[in-house]
């Protein structure tokens, strides 16, 4: 399980990402695309912000602790 670390995220992206369903989120963290790995990797230490697009995680590869981002698309 991954320990949100929330010292960069902004307030209304963490009141949007808590709006998806705990399973779904879990997911999603779960399948970051690590380039360095070249392979789908969990993503940690992770902080949310929110543009037009999207929610936007960014944070560290489990694997390699390189750094990894993923777009959370809005429907
Ligand atoms: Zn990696």
């Amino acid at each position: 399980m991954s320990e949100f670390n929330s010292n960069v995220s902004s307030l209304q992206a963490l009141k949007t990402w808590k709006t998806i369903p705990q399973l779904y989120r879990d997911k999603l963290v779960r399948n970051v695309f690590c380039g360095n790995c070249k392979d789908v990797v969990e993503i940690i230490q992770y902080s949310i912000t929110e543009n037009k697009y999207g929610l936007i995680l960014e944070g560290k590869c489990r694997t390699c602790g390189g750094p990894v981002a993923r777009v959370v698309e809005k429907e």
